[in-house]
């Protein structure tokens, strides 16, 4: 959170932004802007990305210095890619800095990187900073939990055609939170792709399909298949600003907290 000065002024939280020429390193600077509880404090990027080196909102530098960015920083907002999530963590540990990380496509060495920063500094990790998501993260388990397994549940997904990683990172949690009302281990009943000669669908499967094209925000729709009638359950992102709005609000709240690993649920006070 800001701190109140000596002048009682609200010092504003001072934010390192990780890949600011990438679509969500834009949309935090542009939200940012708007802001007064935080400051873009200094940006980092790739030695080789875009704009390297050019001034970003009248202040601040973009450069490929990773320490540099933190000494300056109090928290570290990164939504980049896994190989440079990992790295950032890593150097993070040292100088024991708050982070706010939304990469998806993580795998269990990058998750295992941001734990060791989670033991020294507090941490949000979540692969959708939206409120809505957050808000169907909770229905969906609560409709799992009365519905059950004969109710046939499956994700559906959508996104623009650059996105790297499939499912989506959302559609995953909504996939674990239906697992967790229905009681069961996810990896035990999911399924991800179907071709060919897969039989009939087994009760208790939960289904995960993705859809790729254009310039989709991310859409997201938990169905759950009844005897002649069905339950939708959409979010629909039109603009990358709600992303960038949250994880903000995170990077505010991210600092007074005791070292650890948070999601968006905590921020939102929903957990
Ligand atoms: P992008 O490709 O437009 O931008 C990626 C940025 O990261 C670029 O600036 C790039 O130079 C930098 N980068 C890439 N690899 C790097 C590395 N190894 N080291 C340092 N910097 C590196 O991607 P995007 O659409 O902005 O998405 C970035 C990530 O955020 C993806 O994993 C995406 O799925 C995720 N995302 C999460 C949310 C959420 O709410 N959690 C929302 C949207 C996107």
């Amino acid at each position: 959170m800001s701190e109140r000065r000596a002048s009682g002024a609200v010092r504003p939280v001072q934010v390192c932004v990780l890949g600011p020429s990438g679509r969500m390193g834009r949309a935090v600077l542009d939200a940012a802007r708007a802001r007064g509880d935080v400051r873009i404090a200094s940006a980092v990027d790739q030695p080789d990305a875009p704009g390297l080196g050019a001034l970003i909102a009248g202040e601040v530098t973009a450069t490929a210095d990773l320490d540099a960015g933190f000494a300056v920083c109090d928290v570290y907002i990164d939504f980049t890619a896994p190989a440079g999530t990992r790295l950032a963590a890593e150097t993070a540990v040292r100088h024991r800095r708050a982070a706010v990380i939304g990469t998806t496509g993580l795998s269990a060495d990058d998750s295992a990187a941001i734990a060791r920063l989670a033991a020294v500094a507090p941490v949000v990790v979540s692969a959708n900073f939206s409120l809505g998501v957050n808000l169907v993260l909770g229905l969906v388990k609560q409709a799992a939990r009365a519905l059950g397994p004969d109710w046939d549940a499956e994700v559906v997904e959508a996104h623009h055609r650059a996105k790297r990683d499939a499912p989506s990172g959302t559609a995953l949690q909504i996939a674990r939170a239906i697992a967790a009302g229905h009681g069961v281990d996810y990896d035990q009943v999911k399924r991800h792709a179907r071709d060919g000669e897969i039989g009939p669908r087994p009760r208790g499967e939960i289904g995960v399909s993705s859809v790729r094209g254009g310039d989709v925000v991310g859409e997201h729709t938990a169905y759950f298949f009844g005897a002649a009638e069905r339950i939708e359950i959409s979010h629909r992102a039109t603009s990358r600003a709600i992303f960038a709005v949250g994880a903000l609000r995170a990077a505010a709240w991210v600092t007074s907290q005791p070292p650890g690993r948070y999601d968006m649920l905590d921020v939102l006070g929903l957990q």
